[in-house]
């Protein structure tokens, strides 16, 4: 182990070549530390006093290791409904990170470390490879705040300005973020294998997939079936917890679902200030295919994508099954989730009415979703990154002001602290927009 620490491991090379393409990330020109997450860093067993000054390797200008092997990865993916080959056409896994063991973990845990912005890849398509400083610190503030709030998600371990100018509508400042996850499998990696594929292929990354995120099913009987059933949970009830805090994806293509059951794919995504199901942030979702509401409906379509994906050692029956107990789980999620929002302390049979009851009573007030949660248990958040003050940070680090955004993370840290500052809506929530072309 180096004395940066790391332990990495390159078990995603196993698979046939077919699922990725060896890939050196591209020298930075003049890296420099934007952000660095020292308590990820100790999290993950690597030397935070060391890395944090140290923005070569996290701008892909030197590699962690001698021995490292990079890789681009190859996935498919429906995007707003339409099939599309894509891949990592700006990102590259470093390696995957083995976290020092703990009692409940004695062989650790492995996690993918993902450079994003590092330049061009055998999957770029018309893409320059690149990533702007805006768009990666956002991932940062949103991801960690969602860490923050209990939800399973992508983490950010550092950003880095590269001293490369990234063309956009105009020249932005490049940069670029180091992603944690416990994989980067998507259930567009399956649509990849069986569309481009062979049984086979399906077959490697589904075992891969399981030694990696379902191991109790290596030796069980129907693994795969009960595999995808299990998928199908864990969509269930992070959609669930999604609801419980107004967050808005934006952008449930199925490249942007991790079978892992962690979010990812900060594009679009959002929190709601005022409670409107219909809402929609995503300057591209015309139609609102990827609104609030439509987010439980849209994780059933994509896990039917994932099982067609699977038909080769999937029945018909054993998919229908295991989606409609997606449905029953997510609803019995949701209702714990809400009952605890509302402080309902016993279960009763009116209870779905109640909550509806309670919902559209607070859109037809036009009532601020965490604030009015809030008021009503102590068991709710008080802050979440309001779209304003995320706006505000990000205006304030292209001027080279970190502070606002170090404050705020601060804050977000501590999502149950009230601070008045941070639990105000925006004067006029209305109108805002995210972008995907990031
Ligand atoms: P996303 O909208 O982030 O889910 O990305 C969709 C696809 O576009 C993925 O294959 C990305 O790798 C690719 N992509 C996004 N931005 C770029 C870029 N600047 N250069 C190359 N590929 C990109
Ligand atoms: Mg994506």
């Amino acid at each position: 182990m180096s004395n940066e620490g790391w332990n990495l491991e390159y078990t995603y090379t196993q698979l046939p070549e077919f699922f990725y393409r060896r890939q050196r990330p591209e020298p930075a020109l003049a890296p420099k530390m934007v952000i660095f997450n020292h308590d990820l860093a100790a999290e993950l067993g690597l030397n935070a006093d060391v890395l944090r000054d140290n923005a070569e390797v996290f701008a892909g200008s030197r590699l962690p290791e001698a021995g490292c092997v990079p890789i681009s990865q190859a996935y498919a993916g429906y995007q707003f409904g339409h099939f599309t080959m894509l891949g990592d056409g700006r990102a590259v896994l470093l390696g995957e990170q083995r976290t020092p063991p703990s009692p409940t973990a004695p062989n650790g845990h492995l996690f993918d470390i993902q450079l994003k912005g590092s330049g061009p890849t055998a999957f770029s398509r018309g893409g320059d490879g690149y990533a702007a400083l805006g768009p990666m610190l956002r991932e940062y503030i949103i991801s960690e705040a969602l860490h923050a709030l209990g939800i399973p998600t992508t983490r950010s371990l550092a950003v880095v300005s590269t001293g490369r100018g990234v063309i956009r509508e105009r020249i932005l400042t490049g940069a670029v973020l180091t992603r944690v996850a416990a994989s980067h499998i998507r259930v567009g990696t399956f649509n990849y294998a069986a569309a481009f594929g062979s049984p086979e292929d399906v077959r490697a990354l589904t075992d891969y997939t399981i030694r990696r995120h379902f191991p109790d099913l290596e030796h069980a009987e129907n693994k795969y079936a009960r595999f995808f059933r299990a998928v199908c949970e864990r969509q269930a009830s992070l959609i669930a917890k999604w609801q419980s805090v107004g967050f808005i994806h934006g952008v449930m293509n199925t490249d942007n679902m991790a079978v892992s059951g962690e979010t990812i794919d900060f594009g679009p995504c959002a929190f709601m200030d005022t409670y409107d199901p219909d809402t929609v942030f995503s300057s591209i979702d015309t139609q609102g295919r990827y609104a609030y509401k439509n987010q439980p409906a849209i994780g059933a379509w994509n896990l039917s994508r994932l099982a067609e994906s699977l038909a080769p050692f999937l029945t018909m029956a054993q998919a229908k099954e295991a989606v409609a107990h997606y449905r029953e789980h997510h609803e019995a999620h949701w209702l714990v989730c809400m009952r605890i929002k509302l402080g309902m302390t016993r279960e009763g049979a009116d209870d779905k009415m109640i909550i509806n009851e309670f919902l559209d009573e607070m859109k037809r007030e036009g009532k601020d979703f965490t604030n009015t949660f809030r008021a009503v248990s102590k068991r709710n958040p008080a802050v979440i990154p309001r779209n304003h003050r995320v706006e505000e940070a990000l205006s304030a680090a292209d001027e080279g002001d970190l502070t606002v955004m170090r404050d705020l993370l601060e804050v977000l840290r501590k999502p149950y602290e009230e601070n008045a500052d941070y639990m105000q809506p925006p004067e006029c929530g209305c109108g805002y927009r995210t972008f995907c072309g990031t």
